[in-house]
């Protein structure tokens, strides 16, 4: 259908192209002439109409004339070319007093107006300004399809297609669990909403803008949908991102006709999903941005402008808080921040408990399984559950049981079992070294995460093997020598690798990325290098896309500083590992024979190596 379009499309712009360039070549023009060679002609009776225009003095010459002795030979060239009845002359206006006399001594036929020339009029619209203007519009649509720009053209600033209204979102809080701070914050909205009148009374006024801060999939879009349907208002939603336009000005209107429609049907909820995508901090860089800017603009001054009195609530979500415009988070703006985190272990729990309750499930120690999955959010544990029913369906059970689900968790953490996929045997006794080197290096010392699994069935495109480590509880504080032993487990597969073979192997390099990012860390954000005094050099690395920094905070003798602790610390975290692994060679052997023989190894398993303890 699409195609057939296309081509109906194609076709019509071709034959409009046919068709202007026939008129441009063949369509009748007229001879310029000075005033002089026009009175002449004039006064020797060779002229059958004259037209006169603002502009322009246009005549015809009489079929049987003879002008060759007014006209020069090029002009008469130019004449003959015209059609017998048709050969005009053009000539500029002159301020002549005695024109219309001389015309009328002539007795010729005049006219002001061309309204015998209706037809030329058309045509000469036609020719100069419809025409041009078709094609180029059509050009234009046409090479902007080429550019795969999904916005049609004609559907600028309409945003109909874009806002989506919800009358009911039909979500509550039960349907948001392990997340009972961000949601007991929520009530107080939730509250207003209903009662804005009894807030009123004292002169309480609403919160203006509620941003709701927090990593992907912590239910943050969920949460604001069931704000909305808490309240029974509706919800008004957009995504930052499609306020970003190809055309200047758009965006803009778009954020007009956003709160326009919020005002016809408040009290409500206008949610700004993926707020960063807009109202990133304004820079000054040589990339234009000036859609951006105005779109937020636009945003800053409806939200400064609307009325204490609406029962308008703006929310919106970002999990990148820190490079929002700051003049979106000032007073009377994004001024509430509402905090979406991953759930802890009780609050995966509870998420758990959601979702088991949508499948056929036996009897599951969700407890534990809230403890293997450390760092999951609610996103996750969704296609957790839902992976371990898939997992159940496949192997015909009547009910999805324990297994499946940690077998989901293996999923879910490292992307498919790939079991049958050869890897030979050089690789696969690397892989099981380095892993061991891992295990065996977090078995030696006292402070580290238990190793729950260890494996060298390939899993996704990358990764050879894992060692899977249980935190003990979650921790959001961690000390030094905690970090330490951490970074002396990751280099604990690169020291086995040297210990072994005498040389390393690429399979290191996401250890490598690994060990970098936390002692770099450790230097610039925690202040764990003394020397370099109690001093945050650099805010949360991850949290930032890259954005064009042409100078640094600090002089280039404290960035030699900062480079020299780094490696420093990571020197004498590989320095423990490698004499860890030394000093248990033999279990380290041990443990990889074990390891090619069975692929994968327990908690019972590596129990049974009895590595010592440091
Ligand atoms: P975000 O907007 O923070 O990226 P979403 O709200 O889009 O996350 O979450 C995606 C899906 O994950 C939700 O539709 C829901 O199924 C599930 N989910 C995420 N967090 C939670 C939660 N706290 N409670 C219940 N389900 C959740
Ligand atoms: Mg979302
Ligand atoms: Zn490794």
């Amino acid at each position: 259908m699409k195609k057939a379009l296309r081509k109906v499309f194609k076709f019509i712009l071709l034959f409009l192209i046919v068709m202007w360039v026939v008129y441009l070549f063949l369509a009748p023009k007229a001879v310029r002439v000075s005033y002089d060679e026009f009175q002449n002609l004039l006064k020797s009776n060779m002229l059958s109409t004259v037209t006169l225009k603002d502009n322009e003095i246009i005549s015809t010459i009489k079929p049987a004339a003879d002008s060759s002795n007014v006209l020069t030979k090029e002009q008469l060239d130019d004449l003959s070319r015209l059609p017998p009845n048709q050969q005009r002359i053009t000539t500029s206006v002159v301020n002549d007093p005695n024109l219309i006399q001389a015309l009328e001594n002539e007795k010729i036929v005049f006219s002001g107006e061309p309204k015998n020339n209706l037809w030329d009029t058309i045509k000469t619209l036609f020719g100069i300004w419809i025409f041009p203007g078709v094609i180029f519009f059509l050009l234009f649509t046409f090479l902007l399809s080429r550019m795969k720009v999904s916005e049609k053209v004609t559907d600028i600033g309409k945003s109909k297609g874009k806002v989506y209204t919800e009358k009911h979102t039909g979500i509550t809080f039960k349907d948001v669990a392990g997340i009972d701070e961000a949601k007991i914050e929520s009530l107080e909205i939730v509250d207003f909403l209903k009662n804005s009148k009894y807030y009123r009374r004292l002169g309480a006024r609403a919160p203006k803008g509620v941003l709701l801060i927090g990593p992907p999939g912590t239910g943050k879009t969920l949460l604001a949908r069931a704000i909305a349907g808490e309240a029974k208002v509706p919800f008004i939603s957009i995504n930052g991102s499609e306020f970003v336009e190809l055309f200047v000005g758009v965006g803009a209107a778009r954020v007009r006709d956003l709160f326009r429609q919020a005002h016809a049907v408040a009290p409500c909820i206008i949610f700004i999903d993926e707020l960063d995508a807009l109202g990133r901090q304004r820079d000054y860089s040589f990339r234009g941005n000036d859609e951006k800017e105005q779109t937020l603009n636009q945003l800053l001054s409806e939200m400064d402008g609307f009325d204490v009195n609406t029962d308008v609530i703006i929310l919106a979500a970002t999990n990148r808080p820190e490079i929002l415009d700051s003049a979106l988070l000032r007073a009377g703006r994004f001024d509430r921040q509402v905090l979406v985190d991953k759930p802890d272990k009780k609050g995966r729990l509870q998420i758990l408990n959601l979702y088991i309750k949508k499948i056929h499930s036996g009897n599951i120690d969700l407890t534990e399984i809230a403890a293997m999955t450390p760092g999951f959010t609610g996103a996750d544990l969704a296609t957790l559950v839902n992976e371990a029913a898939l997992l159940a369906t496949r192997r015909n059970a009547e009910q999805v049981e324990m297994k499946d689900f940690i077998d989901a968790v293996e999923r879910v953490v490292a992307g498919l079992e790939r079991r049958n996929r050869l890897i030979n045997p050089e690789e696969r006794r690397i892989t099981a070294y380095h892993e061991m080197g891992h295990t065996v290096v977090a078995l030696a010392l006292p402070g580290a995460d238990p190793v729950t699994k260890v494996s060298i069935i390939q899993r996704g495109a990358s990764m050879l093997g894992f060692t899977m480590q249980l935190p003990k509880n979650d921790r959001s504080i961690i000390t030094h020598h905690e970090l330490e032993t951490k970074l002396a487990v990751m280099l604990g597969g690169r020291a086995a690798e040297l210990a072994v073979f005498g040389e390393y192997s690429t399979g290191a390099v996401d250890d490598l990325l690994k060990v970098t990012d936390l002692a770099r860390d450790m230097v610039m954000r925690y202040g764990m290098q003394e020397s370099l005094g109690h001093i945050a050099y650099e805010a949360d690395r991850r949290a930032f896309i890259p954005v064009l920094k042409f100078s640094r905070d600090f002089s280039e003798k404290t960035a030699e500083e900062i480079d020299e602790a780094i490696r420093k610390i990571v020197q004498s975290a590989f320095d423990k590992a490698i004499t860890i692994i030394k000093k248990n060679k033999k279990y380290l052997d041990q443990g990889a024979k074990i390891l090619l023989e069975k692929e994968t190894l327990d908690k019972h398993d590596l129990a049974t190596l009895g590595v010592p303890k440091e």
